[in-house]
């Protein structure tokens, strides 16, 4: 990749910086991992439970262990709608964990530097050099200096409101505004959490007519508690977010017991404009990992793990040395996250949850095959669109319809016109990408 003084400058030092810097560098190459903050600072604004395929590029990068020792072990999960909800179990001593970001980014950037990577805080990247459309460098503010670092690549993972993404001008697809706020604040764990049955699952989403609602149990013995009101009740969120908070939390029977009897800590965090997308995620010089390339609704949790599951995969792409490889990469990034791109999407939109969603979901209650093919989702192994096979669903509607409830027949034909749709989308990805294979 030519003579420059470090092959590859990673922008943004957390999920995806720091570990695709930990990946390249024990492959040798020479890596600058450069962050505009001081490190390891706050966590940025996100909740942060990790699924299970996370926690094995952590275990791959060697700091999988120290999060399983600050951090509670989450192996069932529960998944409400309305009066359903379905607990299910990862196979295999599999958990999901929920550690402070602050620790989970400290730990990701001493692997980084640990593995030999060059690893510069409070360097905050401004602008590239350009060698005609061939990014070559990068400009950056450290500490108050003027920095120029050239490089083979440019790596841009710097978050969602990426800097590099701008600089090289990736035009965004699939993209829409957020339909969600999400407003959380973290809870002294209250004894009967370990001992009450009702709380036997670790982790919690449910969603209620439109309101969604979670628990996850996070280190320091405390719980992570909140709320994702729809945009069009944000005004009064806005305004007083600590009150909106404690009064919608209390409508939930799950939850109400666990604030009622202990004491909380901390202010509310939370976040009411997010956009979701996918980008043009490669150029000459430069790439996108994590959020910068892809952002994808967080009622899911999914977007540490998937940018954990970008930089593992991205590595060697990178370490081929072939620019080809990252567009590849880019256009199998595309193909893998599709799915739970919609599913998020789906999952989010405001509006009373379709009935029969709400029946299926009852069903997977009772059947130990359908919530063990939920946990697969979960895993990355399943698209959330398989969970439930077309011939079940329809059976289901039919029957609720010869009983009166014709509305789950016309749900049957909107859930299948978007699966539709999903999988016309998912075609089309795969296309480009077997197009970029030759
Ligand atoms: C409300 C909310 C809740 C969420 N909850 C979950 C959850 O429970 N589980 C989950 O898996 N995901 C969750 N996510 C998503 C998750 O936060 C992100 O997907 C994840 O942080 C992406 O990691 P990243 O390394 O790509 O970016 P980030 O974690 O955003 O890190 C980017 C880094 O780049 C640095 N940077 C930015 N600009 C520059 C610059 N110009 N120069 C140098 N450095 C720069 C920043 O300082 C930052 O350290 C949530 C998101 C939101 C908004």
């Amino acid at each position: 990749m030519g003579m420059t003084d470090y092959d590859v400058v990673v922008v943004g030092a957390r999920c995806a910086g720091a570990t695709l810097a930990t990946y390249l560098a024990r492959s040798g190459a020479s890596v600058l991992l450069l962050d505009k903050d001081k490190q390891p600072s706050d966590q940025v604004v996100s909740t942060h439970t990790i699924h299970p395929p996370g926690i094995d590029v952590l275990d791959e990068i060697g700091v999988g262990e120290a999060v399983r020792q600050r951090s509670p072990a989450t192996p069932t999960v529960r998944l409400r709608k309305n009066g359903a909800a379905v607990d299910f179990n990862f196979q295999d001593g599999r958990a999901e964990y929920c550690p402070r970001r602050q620790r989970l980014d400290g730990l990701l950037q001493e692997a980084a530097v640990r593995a030999g990577a060059t690893f510069l805080d409070r360097t905050r990247v401004t602008g590239l050099l350009w060698d005609k459309d061939r990014v070559v460098g990068v400009q950056a503010v450290e500490r108050g200096q003027e920095r120029i670092f050239p490089t083979a690549l440019v790596v841009g993972a710097d978050g969602r409101r990426s800097t590099v993404a701008d600089l090289v001008a990736a035009a965004e697809y699939l993209a829409y505004d957020a339909p969600r706020a999400m407003y959380w604040r973290y809870w002294e764990t209250p004894g009967f959490w370990n001992t009450d049955s009702a709380y036997s699952s670790g982790m919690y989403i449910g969603r209620v007519g439109e309101d969604i609602r979670v628990v996850f149990q996070t280190d320091d013995n405390q719980l992570l508690i909140g709320s994702m009101p729809p945009m069009s009740r944000i005004s009064f969120w806005r305004s007083e977010p600590l009150e909106r908070l404690t009064h919608d939390l209390v409508e939930d029977p799950f939850i109400r017991p666990l604030i009622e009897e202990s004491r909380p800590e901390g202010h509310v965090r939370g976040t009411v404009r997010e956009r979701y997308f996918f980008r043009n995620a490669a150029g000459p010089g430069w790439v996108l990992c994590g959020d910068a390339g892809h952002h994808k609704d967080f009622v899911i949790g999914d977007g540490i793990t998937e940018a954990l599951l970008q930089a593992k995969t991205l590595a060697p792409a990178i370490c081929s040395g072939l620019e080809r490889s990252l567009y590849r990469w880019w256009r199998d990034r595309d193909v893998r996250a599709l799915p739970l791109f919609f599913f998020a999407q789906d999952e989010a939109r405001p509006g009373p949850i379709p009935d029969l969603v709400s029946l299926a979901f009852s069903h997977a209650a009772r059947e130990p095959e359908l919530k063990a093919r939920l946990a697969r989702v979960l895993e990355h192994q399943l698209s959330p669109y398989e969970v439930f096979t077309p011939g079940n669903v329809f059976r289901w509607a039919l029957a609720g319809a010869l009983r009166g409830r014709a509305r789950l027949l016309s749900d049957f034909f909107q859930m299948g016109r978007r699966v539709s749709e999903v999988n016309r989308e998912l075609r089309a990805r795969k296309m480009l990408a077997a197009k970029e294979r030759g």
